[in-house]
């Protein structure tokens, strides 16, 4: 084994010492507060000078470290804001979150997102800092119909055309492109009628759940121009249509965070292309499985699906 690997391996152990900090580690440094505080008290004190002439130079009690954010803390929604002073690393759960060089972060909720998840940071110092959430379950739209469900096993000449369709999207869902746009306030990508929400479920006869809508679709008129909801790299963009979504564009928005356009009628960008927020992506279609033409647009982080109504500032 050389040097080299011989270091690596070293650190490693540290790092993973510094994740291993107990629990209790945090709680340590404000229990030494009380027990000075006491000592200070058992002093008697003589009486209060004149405050005056006298500047008071007493230090400012040093800052906790904590989180600070802002967001939706409801399932499909999202937070952003700051990890803690210091941090080395931080996650949501198991998932790891990026951190911008100014400790920015992004973080999102899943459709299914247990009611209680927790923020944690790993600091410099070894310590832990964590923040318990409490996610709001929504009252998701259940569209009961009377048919059975019926779980057709696709066929092989099917699978093999879809297959290279699936790996694509994954791939793409998880590049990690540099991109700004996790940081900004969305826009609509495009103006019509809400023909489909985020999270609506159809329950068949039986009881048997069918998967829910994974993102917003938008009416807005076949040939429709539509756009960039916030920056990106645009990380897939099938010229040649797949088989369920059709004209399917991706864009990476930094940070784990990424849109992705179906059923479009034309694409106007290309794989590797850096879009700016409302920068036309291509037009409204029904390429693809589609009974209509429409625009849908699903956001994830991190495997985590989003309602993008939820990102969209008011207006
Ligand atoms: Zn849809």
């Amino acid at each position: 084994m050389n040097r080299a690997r011989l270091a690596l391996i070293v650190a490693g152990t540290l790092l993973s010492a510094c994740v291993a900090a107990p629990q209790g580690s945090e709680g340590a440094v404000p229990a030494a507060a009380p027990a000075a505080a006491g000592a200070l008290a058992s002093v008697p004190s003589p009486p209060p000078p004149p405050s005056v002439s006298r500047p008071t130079p007493a230090p400012a009690p040093a800052e906790p470290a904590r989180f600070v954010f802002s967001g939706e803390l409801t399932q499909g929604g999202w937070i952003r804001g700051e990890v803690p002073r210091g941090t080395l690393s931080a996650r949501l759960d198991d998932t790891e979150i990026a951190i911008g060089p100014d400790g920015h972060f992004f973080a999102g909720f899943n459709r299914d997102a247990e009611p209680a998840a927790v923020l944690s940071a790993t600091l410099a110092d070894g310590r832990t800092v964590t923040e318990q959430l409490t996610i709001a379950p929504r009252d998701w739209r259940l569209e009961r119909v009377n048919a059975d469900f019926t779980a057709g096993v696709p066929s092989e000449s099917f699978m093999k055309r879809r297959r290279p369709e699936l790996e694509a999207i994954a791939a793409a869902r998880t590049a990690e492109a540099e991109a700004e746009g996790w940081q900004q306030n969305f826009i609509w990508p495009a103006r019509g009628r809400i023909s489909g929400r985020f999270g609506s479920q159809r329950i068949y006869r039986g009881g048997k759940e069918g998967s829910y809508h994974s993102g917003l679709d938008i009416a807005g008129g076949g040939g429709t121009p539509f756009v960039a909801p916030a920056d990106g790299v645009v990380v897939l963009a099938a010229q040649e249509p797949f088989t369920l979504e059709g004209h399917l564009i991706i864009v990476d928005h930094g940070h784990g965070l990424n849109s992705a356009f179906l059923h479009a009628s034309e694409i106007d960008v290309r794989e590797g292309d850096r879009v700016r927020q409302g920068q036309v992506l291509g037009k409204i279609g029904a390429s693809g499985r589609a009974t209509g033409p429409h625009l849908h647009w699903s956001l994830m982080w991190r495997g985590a699906r989003l309602d993008p109504l939820l990102i969209l500032g008011e207006d």
